[in-house]
């Protein structure tokens, strides 16, 4: 799935925490976290972004129902096994791309040398990593820790049907 032609999602306040999974793999997600149901659905048509929400009425909406605009259902309290319904639903591939953009900030993520985060990452980790990516606007360093390795074998765990284990949702960052 190229860039250009991967979708593009608008998460409900009611899966709010499924936005940072979005992203992790590598989905532009927004988090609709106020406002009335109209306006998000307006943004998701302006934008051509599919919703995910857990609230069956918005699902009953004629935009939805005739097709015109594209959500997904998720039920559970779980983020886990919410995330796994949308990859199934959604027929997402393994084929996502972690540390490309900010968790918090929806924004693609800049490579730094290692000099450049050296003040600004543990020393431990600035030791024994050596890619690290930054967020242009909120200025938070990514790398691959052992946070970000359990994040990426849950989806991969996902995407094969899989599931199991937990995790906190969290990658490794630091300001
Ligand atoms: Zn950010």
């Amino acid at each position: 799935m190229s860039i250009s032609e991967a979708p593009k999602f608008i998460v409900d306040l009611n899966v709010g925490r499924l936005a940072r999974w979005m992203r992790m793999m590598g989905y532009d997600t927004l988090l609709f976290d106020h406002g009335e149901d109209y306006r998000m659905i307006r943004i998701a048509l302006d934008q051509a972004r599919i919703i995910i929400t857990r609230d069956t009425r918005i699902m009953e909406r004629r935009v939805i129902t005739s097709g015109r605009l594209r959500a997904v259902l998720v039920n559970g309290d779980r983020p886990e096994e919410q995330m796994r319904q949308v990859i199934e639903h959604l027929h997402l591939d393994s084929d996502f791309r972690p540390l490309s953009l900010c968790l918090e900030c929806n924004q693609p993520l800049v490579e730094r040398g290692k000099e450049e985060v050296v003040d600004r990452v543990p020393p431990y980790i600035f030791q024994t990593q050596e890619q690290f990516v930054e967020c242009p606007v909120c200025q938070r360093v990514y790398w691959k820790g052992t946070h970000w390795q359990a994040m990426t074998r849950k989806l991969r765990g996902f995407v094969q049907g899989q599931s199991g284990g937990s995790v906190d949702g969290k990658a490794e960052q630091a300001r």
